[in-house]
């Protein structure tokens, strides 16, 4: 016996998977840096996703490369334009929470054709980042069914 569990229990195990067993760590700036900024922590981090959060430390945005290499294209001062003009921004971003299951997160990012959600937390005034997940933390995910069961 290989230790892998047999082919008919892998729904189970894709049902039973949640978004807290695969997110990764969320990379954040706050809303008054710059494009010029946020470009260089994208490079840092080695993301493809900022989430923008107020000074309340709350979910105010999302800004994508291709967001950033926009604003690059049109405009010279790039260390003069803050991210809160160009990000994607509440109510139009779409979310996850840690205890959700992972199918349901991965239908959001194939249905609104994007790469990243935040992971949020609920507060009274607003929503707490938490983790990201993307279409990385799937194919882990994706990879993790094959190593665990005989398929
Ligand atoms: P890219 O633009 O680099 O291809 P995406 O496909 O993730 O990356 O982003 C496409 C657009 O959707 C961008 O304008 C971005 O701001 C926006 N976007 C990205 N993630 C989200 C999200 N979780 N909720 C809402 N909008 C998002």
């Amino acid at each position: 016996y290989s230790g892998k569990k047999p082919g008919q229990d892998v729904t189970d195990t894709m049902n039973n998977m949640k978004v807290k067993d695969f997110q990764s760590i969320p990379v954040v700036v706050r809303e008054d840096v710059s494009v010029y900024d946020a470009i260089s922590q994208m490079f840092l981090d080695d993301v493809g996703t900022l989430f923008v959060v107020d000074k309340n430390s709350h979910l105010a945005g999302v800004l994508s490369r291709k967001d950033l290499l926009r604003a690059s294209l049109g405009s010279q001062n790039l260390s003069s334009i803050p991210v809160h003009i160009i990000m994607t921004r509440m109510p139009n971003i779409t979310y996850c929470t840690r205890n959700e299951s992972l199918i349901q997160a991965a239908h959001r990012l194939i249905n609104q054709q994007i790469d990243a959600l935040p992971v949020v937390e609920e507060q009274p005034d607003g929503y707490k980042v938490v983790g990201r997940l993307t279409k990385t933390n799937i194919t882990r995910a994706f990879l993790s069914l094959s190593e665990n069961h005989d398929l």
